[in-house]
């Protein structure tokens, strides 16, 4: 039987972080976000929104945990530094990302960054490095990769499982090339993560980020159901983000990603 995927928005920035009153209402995390089957959760990207899920994942007895890479620019990972399942016996977590990912990791989360490591961590920790193109099987799911188009380069992955399908394709640069390519890997899916970070007017070439009017295009050449747009500017505060949405919205396949937001697939 067809089981439901419950996906949670645990941060909704790009680049840094905004904890302030004018950001709340979509909120200040970057980006991370869950997709839970059953007892399995596949997270995509460790923005400092992880930190907030894992304080509520501490409460579980036993879980496995995919954690999906999609590169490692600093928005990407700083959640991991205090992701409390580490710390949990009862945990198994496979942190999955590009070629390199062991190694840039135990740099990353050691001393002078930081004042533990991951040998410290109590939980099952395994690493799964990606050939991209690869596909792999996570639990139920099939796992699809392609290459983004990112400064120093980006994984966008393909979930598929019960007949339904969502992509995640953050930090690309939706030039003509990928755009055609994403096309293609996203057909007929269910949901795409889309890379909001910029407008048409503040676009800024070069930089590896889309914009929502880009993904309302792709998703309707491609004949996805749903595009979630996210990562946001940090420079985009709740009132022109609103400003945005309500004409982005006027496409019945747009949805603007708030943290805290839910959706069943
Ligand atoms: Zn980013
Ligand atoms: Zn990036």
């Amino acid at each position: 039987m067809s089981k439901s995927w419950k996906i949670n928005l645990w941060g909704v920035r790009g680049s840094a972080p905004t904890p302030l009153m004018e950001y709340m209402e979509y909120g200040g995390n970057t980006t991370c976000i869950s997709v839970e089957r059953e007892n399995h959760m596949v997270i995509f990207d460790a923005g400092t929104g992880l930190t907030v899920l894992g304080g509520k994942l501490n409460q579980q007895k036993h879980m496995r945990l995919d954690i999906i890479i999609s590169h490692l620019h600093i928005d990407h990972v700083t959640g991991l530094f205090l992701f409390q399942p580490f710390f949990s016996p009862n945990m198994e977590i496979c942190l999955h990302g590009g070629i390199g990912l062991k190694q840039h990791l135990k740099q990353l989360i050691s001393s002078p960054w930081w004042p533990i490591g991951i040998q410290d961590f109590k939980a099952k920790i395994c690493f799964h490095e990606i050939q991209v193109g690869a596909s792999f099987n996570l639990g139920n799911f099939t796992v699809s990769t392609m290459n983004g188009n990112h400064p120093g380069n980006s994984i966008l992955y393909r979930l598929d499982s019960d007949g339904k399908s969502l992509i995640y394709a953050l930090d690309c640069e939706a030039d003509e090339e990928i755009v055609a390519k994403i096309e293609n890997f996203s057909y007929g899916s269910d949901l795409i993560v889309w890379d909001a970070y910029f407008t048409d007017e503040d676009f800024v070439d070069g930089w590896g980020h889309s914009t929502w009017k880009q993904g309302i295009k792709a998703g309707h050449n491609a004949a996805i159901k749903r595009v979630l747009m996210t990562h946001y500017n940090h420079e985009y505060t709740d009132e022109f983000l609103h400003s945005q949405e309500e004409i982005a919205r006027k496409n019945a396949i747009c949805l603007f990603a708030k943290e805290g937001m839910e959706i069943i697939l």
